[in-house]
């Protein structure tokens, strides 16, 4: 990816409908629509960010990963990609997540393990079904979690995002409290980057990826911050 940007930037006054770029265009009628956001103020208070200046959150546990490195010179962060997964698939309480993240999973533990046990991979945070929020990656390093990906015409949607994945399935309802930490989440990492837009792992990988999948509610994340009832792109 040219680690130069995008440094278009909107009218601090309006927001505009993400603009879909040739076929990575999802179907107007998809329930999954990104969201885009107003530049961020990176210079709102950064002390009394949640986010750190070396990019771990407050408030959430620290699980340190190997599965990153880091970010091409000059490459602004303006990419929050929201993934849904569970380790087993469908079964929620247990820590083959924070495991798979870490490079600790038993491959013989569950027959699915074999397939992905051997992954590098990590997302930077790992929001569970109560709410709780565990922290792979600082924000400031590139994590591995998003794979061959693009995001309006620029490759290796890692470069310049943070991923966000919530415990859950394309098809059961995400929590009310993962709705609610993922939006602090991007409203931490506003006051240190300049965030513009919020997208599914489908969004930027499609045809590969189906996370976060239709039950992730964007109106319902639009809401929590802010952005209103945003549904219609212009292709
Ligand atoms: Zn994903």
């Amino acid at each position: 990816m040219p680690a130069s940007g995008d440094s278009s930037r909107e009218p601090a006054t309006r927001q505009r409908p993400v603009e879909y770029h040739g076929h990575n265009a999802p179907p107007v009628s998809d329930p999954r629509v990104p969201i885009a956001l107003r530049p961020a103020s990176t210079a709102s208070t950064p002390a009394r960010s949640r986010l750190s200046a070396d990019g771990w959150l407050a408030g959430a546990a620290r699980r340190p990963s190997p599965n990153c490195d880091e970010r091409p010179a000059g490459a602004d962060v303006t990419l929050v990609v929201v993934h849904g997964i569970s380790l087993p698939p469908g079964e929620f309480r247990g820590d083959g997540v924070e495991r798979l993240f870490t490079n600790r999973l038993d491959a013989g533990a569950h027959p699915y393990y074999a397939s992905v046990a051997h992954l590098r991979v990590s997302a930077h945070f790992l929001v569970r079904r109560d709410g709780r929020v565990l922290q792979f990656v600082p924000c400031v390093r590139r994590a591995w979690h998003a794979g061959v990906s693009t995001w309006q015409g620029r490759e290796r949607c890692n470069d310049f995002s943070v991923g966000v994945e919530l415990e859950g399935t394309d098809t059961r309802a995400y929590t009310a409290r993962q709705y609610h930490r993922l939006a602090r989440i991007v409203r931490a990492l506003r006051t240190r980057y300049p965030i513009a837009h919020v997208a599914g792992h489908s969004d930027v990988a499609p045809g590969r990826k189906s996370d976060p999948g239709p039950a992730f509610e964007w109106r319902r994340l639009r809401e929590l911050l802010g952005v209103g009832p945003r549904a219609r792109a212009r292709a």
